[in-house]
């Protein structure tokens, strides 16, 4: 498995000093096993990746999103294969409750928002709306989807292919307090209980025995706020013990985090963590 980060940041896009060097594109891993390419989020990190599979002539395109806040589609516009008659892009996702995948992608890309509206593109993009829990085969890739807490309906994925265990936990409020996924509130406390370990047991079913965990790790313990769906990276640690983890990566930065706060709070948490750890910049390679 072949991984490159192209876009690390939560939230929105930063262009401004103080990030250059982890990069200020939102969340999009490229992930190429063999062949088959397979692409997490379509943040604005995704522009830059169009433009090379365009150029190397790929026309089978998987891609896997988390969930549809701006921070992980706002790229898919930007995505030149859309105008590539001979490309197949697949877009998969947690399924919402009241909306299929692709009339919430067909919001988004249509006028007055953008002028090209996502029905007169000239690739061929098919929609597939996941349930929790769901397991699929592409190829000889294995990925399993798995609802987390975070607000509206957010999945994570586990990658298996070769024997090596990618995962990806973005966006999530991990073991957070608060239930803050569509039809997961306001049901009697036992309920919500019953509700708050099945998200926390998902996570860990996600993690399992990875090679990799790319985590959500956004806030800063003194900045935690309980209704954001996000985590700190001492929930990343307690999750990469728990899922018996080899390796963590700090993903989905703040903003306004500076690089030389990210190399901080790396330095920082390497010093705890029982597994490797490393914070994610924008342009990393790794193999699994
Ligand atoms: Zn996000
Ligand atoms: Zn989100």
């Amino acid at each position: 498995m072949e991984i490159t980060f192209r876009g690390v940041r939560g939230s929105y896009p930063v262009a401004a000093p103080h990030g250059v060097r982890y990069g200020g594109n939102t969340s999009c891993i490229e992930v190429w096993t063999g062949d088959t390419c397979l692409i997490i989020d379509a943040g604005t990190g995704i522009r830059t990746l169009g433009k090379e599979l365009i150029a190397r002539d790929q026309r089978d395109i998987h891609l896997l999103i988390s969930h549809t806040h701006w921070d992980h589609v706002q790229g898919f516009p930007h995505f030149a294969p859309q105008h590539d008659e001979n490309a197949h892009i697949r877009i998969y996702s947690l399924a919402h409750a009241d909306r299929a995948l692709a009339d919430i992608f067909r919001a988004q890309q249509q006028a007055p928002f953008y002028p090209v509206s996502i029905d007169d593109l000239e690739a061929r993009i098919d929609f597939i709306d996941l349930q929790d829990a769901q397991s699929f085969q592409i190829g000889e890739v294995h990925i399993t989807c798995h609802r987390l807490n975070h607000p509206s309906f957010t999945g994570g994925y586990c990658i298996e292919y070769g024997g090596k265990v990618l995962a990806y936990a973005s966006d999530a409020d991990i073991y957070g307090p608060n239930l803050l996924g569509d039809g997961m509130k306001n049901g009697a406390p036992e309920l919500e209980q019953v509700r708050r370990e099945h998200l926390q047991n998902s996570a860990r079913d996600l993690a399992h025995r990875a090679d990799l965990l790319i985590c959500d790790t956004f806030f800063l313990p003194g900045e935690y706020q309980p209704d954001w769906g996000h985590s700190r990276p001492e929930d990343g640690l307690r999750l990469a013990d728990e899922a018996q983890v080899q390796r963590l990566a700090l993903f989905h930065h703040e903003p306004h985090r500076s690089d030389e706060e990210m190399d901080a709070i790396e330095e920082r948490y390497r010093k705890e963590a029982l597994c490797d750890l490393f914070a994610s910049v924008e342009g990393m390679e790794l193999s699994l």
